[in-house]
């Protein structure tokens, strides 16, 4: 079966002052072994939440995981922590996410330790291979966060990752807070990973732009649910929601001929409040091409061609 993770009718909701906030509103999706899906979005869009949700390091509010066919969500803890070995993340501030004062030896060796997956000085030789693995220098395992480069530092985030042998992870947004210069390593790094082990990726980020070379198909998100999706050259070469076309359409072309006769789709307003989302399509207050049904019907999800889904009247 060459699905490893599949998502039904996902949804997590939140209590904010007595309303609901529908951060992740009826998700659907699979993924299958050794793929990427990038998910794309506004910030709000909900797509951190689902990767979340997805790891159940937040416990859902409906629908199903599947990964490799069981129910994760049914597991009990103990279940979950075996699970765990299987998914991991990968955070999009390597600032933040790496606890200052431990060495970069006990970042890593605290997800051995966690499963029981080696000690003494199996654990060191481990710890050291896997810094290789993300190319730092295995003799720096006593040195601390501080004294690594940000990119670095997302390498430490990695490691940290790859230490139980993982599966699938979910990398959230994890070149948004790094120089553009180092990005591209970063990213480089990540795919050498997925051949090298088998890895599947959920990869999360804000725009287009930087999901393009590193995703098989892309997920793209507004307001909690998924607009639509693709095969990646499909969604770039074709986008059929309006949301994905105006994305798509800022996203700059390198050739001046070409991006002069471009038309640029402008998004009017801002994104809605997620707490109080338009009634039928979510997108209608902003959409160029709305009509008089989108205010008042749900758009239904449906695959227009082949692998090739999305939620919008126009191909009703
Ligand atoms: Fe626009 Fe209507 Fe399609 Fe929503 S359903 S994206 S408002 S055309
Ligand atoms: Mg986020």
């Amino acid at each position: 079966n060459d699905t490893l993770l599949e998502v039904r009718n996902l949804q997590k909701f939140f209590n904010v002052g007595g309303n609901t906030l529908k951060a992740v509103n009826n998700i659907s999706f699979d993924i299958k072994r050794g793929e990427t899906l990038g998910v794309v979005g506004e910030s709000g869009c909900g797509k951190s939440t689902a990767g979340r949700t997805i790891l159940r390091l937040y416990e859902p509010t409906g629908g199903e995981v599947l990964f490799e066919g069981k129910n994760i969500l049914e597991l009990n803890p103990q279940e979950m922590k075996a699970m765990r070995r299987n998914m991991q993340m990968i955070f999009q501030d390597p600032y933040a996410s790496l606890n200052p004062r431990m060495t970069v030896g006990d970042i890593i060796g605290e997800a051995l330790d966690i499963h029981g997956l080696a000690s003494g000085q199996k654990r060191k030789e481990r710890i050291q291979e896997l810094l290789s693995l993300v190319s730092l220098n295995p003799e720096h395992i006593n040195r601390f966060p501080h004294e690594f480069s940000g990119g670095q530092r997302q390498r430490i985030g990695i490691a940290r990752a790859l230490a139980v042998e993982p599966k699938f992870i979910v990398c959230d947004e994890p070149i948004s807070a790094l120089d553009v210069s180092v990005q591209a390593q970063v990213v480089n790094l990540l795919e050498q990973l997925q051949e090298k082990m088998g890895l599947t990726y959920m990869f999360i980020a804000h725009d287009l732009s930087m999901v393009k070379y590193i995703s098989d198909r892309v997920a793209v998100m507004y307001l909690g649910k998924i607009v639509e999706i693709a095969k990646s050259e499909d969604l770039y070469d074709k986008p059929l929601h309006p949301y994905t076309q105006a994305l798509l359409s800022a996203i700059p072309i390198p050739d001046p001929e070409i991006e002069r006769k471009r038309e640029r789709i402008v998004l009017q307003g801002d994104v809605p409040s997620p707490l109080n989302p338009p009634s039928g399509c979510h997108f209608r207050t902003r959409c160029p091409k709305a009509m008089p049904e989108c205010a008042v019907h749900e758009p239904v999800w449906k695959e227009i061609e082949p692998g090739h889904f999305s939620a919008c009247h126009l191909y009703n």
